[in-house]
């Protein structure tokens, strides 16, 4: 048994859901389908979800949605007129939709997020009634009723374990169970979304609850490439990865998957094939546990931009009992979060995403430091891009520290920071904005076409 989701450009026009139909109906095992709400047809495009949150702060803000209200509408209007099948559905999601607009605003961010998760839900029930009017025996199924339940957090929900036992009575169904991506509901009843391209993370959580065999994603990809096409032409495809090295990637960039998608499926030890729905016979990468390392010790890299590090340096920091822990508690006092703290014996750097702080706050926290810990230097530094060089294979090759290291040295990039060690199959290199591209280039140079001697 297969859970088989689809992501937004797949399902964005009557064609592309055409091409969706052809390859349910290919194998009899894909049993259960998620789904996306429609996303961009072509570069300039907006997606539906980007539609309805504008249309739910306009509600929000007292001001006229009446444009952007028709402008979703017509996106499902152009589908169902482009697949012939009964204009009533349309009605239905136009009424549906209305009602929903105009439902309770007391609380805004589950307001925004019952409008959300209206994208996915409506085109889950548009694709169940596409199928069945193409002879499928097909139904749309509503997480509420198959109990995918999640915590309160608006925009940002987690699964709660019972789900998956709720989700196993799936397997039970007689058809194609259709079931939309992106949002659960809470105890309460209420819908809640998961973070943003959120339904891969559902296929996950589906994949888990049915014990599926394979839990497909189909996207708009041959592959997950070897690196950001933007920076090397015709890259590599990588054909096989691990689940840790996936998590790895997309934690850097790589826009592929949605980096928490993975976990349920990897609990459950369920292999995941990336897939393109345009060319469904091309075999995809498929996402497993383990894979034998013969194809060398770097298998992707990925950047990422928009991080800062927060050097701090203290004379003797190596005998101080609990600097890191009060190091960490200034910056819990603000509510940010850290992506990693690279250290030596005297100093220490704190990465975070820069977005989080202001010039005000910067100013705040550096202070605090100076005078709370008895810093002897506080220094902030902007743009910085991480970049992981990703691969099973690191744990068993000596020496690809110092071949990431020389090609960067010959590509003439500064490097501010490496971080190797805690994760056996990674290493991640600092380095300013600018230097990005050619960082990147070197690096996949260096492990992917140079022939080392
Ligand atoms: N439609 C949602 C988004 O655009 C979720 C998804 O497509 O996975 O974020």
């Amino acid at each position: 048994m297969k859970v088989v989701k689809f992501g937004g450009s797949s399902l964005a026009s009557g064609e592309q859901l055409k091409k969706v139909l052809n390859i349910v109906v290919s194998d009899p095992t894909r049993k259960v389908v998620v789904v996306s709400a429609p996303g961009k047809r072509y570069s300039d495009d907006i997606k539906v979800t980007d539609l309805l949150i504008e249309c739910a702060e306009k509600y929000l803000a007292n001001e006229n949605a009446e444009g952007v209200f028709q402008t979703i509408i017509e996106r499902y209007a152009s589908i169902v007129k482009e697949l012939s099948i009964p204009l009533d559905i349309v009605e239905t999601i136009s009424k549906d939709l209305k009602a929903l607009l105009a439902g309770d605003k007391s609380k805004p961010e589950s307001y925004l997020d019952a409008v959300k998760a209206s994208g996915e839900d409506n085109n889950a029930k548009l694709i169940a009634a596409f199928f069945r009017h193409s002879g499928l025996n097909a139904e749309y199924v509503n997480p509420k009723d198959a109990g995918l339940l999640v915590s309160d957090e608006p925009g940002n929900a987690q699964v709660l374990p019972e789900s998956y036992e709720n989700l196993f009575k799936l397997r039970e169904k007689e058809g194609i169970v259709v079931f939309p991506g992106f949002f659960g509901y809470n105890k309460k009843g209420e819908v809640l979304t998961f973070s943003r391209s959120g339904s891969d993370i559902t296929g996950s959580i589906l994949a888990n609850g049915i014990k599926a065999d394979l839990y497909e994603n189909f996207t708009d990809v041959d592959a997950v490439y070897s690196v950001n096409p933007t920076f090397v032409q015709n890259p590599k495809e990588i054909s096989e990865l691990t689940y840790r090295e996936m998590r790895e990637l997309s934690y850097a960039g790589f826009s592929v998957f949605h980096d928490e998608a993975l976990i349920p499926a990897f609990r459950a030890g369920i292999p995941v094939n990336v897939k393109n729905t345009n060319n469904p016979s091309a075999p995809g990468t498929r996402i497993v546990n383990e894979r034998s390392n013969s194809n060398g010790p770097v298998i992707g890299i990925a950047s990422d931009k928009g991080f800062c590090s927060i050097y701090v340096s203290k004379y003797l920091m190596n005998r101080e009992i609990g600097f890191g822990r009060k190091l960490l508690q200034i910056l819990e006092d603000y509510g940010l979060t850290y992506e990693h703290v690279p250290s030596g014996i005297d100093d220490v750097t704190v990465i975070l995403r820069q977005d989080q702080m202001d010039e005000a706050l910067e100013a705040q926290i550096k202070d605090r430091i100076m005078t709370e810990l008895h810093a002897d230097e506080v220094i902030i530094e902007h743009d910085l891009v991480l970049i992981m060089v990703v691969g099973e294979g690191m744990r068993h090759n000596v020496g690809t520290t110092a071949r990431a290291a020389k090609a960067l040295a010959h590509a003439d990039v500064n490097i501010e920071m490496i971080n190797q060690g805690s994760s056996e199959v990674s290493m991640m290199f600092g380095v300013k904005e600018p230097q990005e591209k050619s960082a990147v280039q070197a690096l996949y140079n260096e492990f992917f076409v140079a022939v080392p001697v």
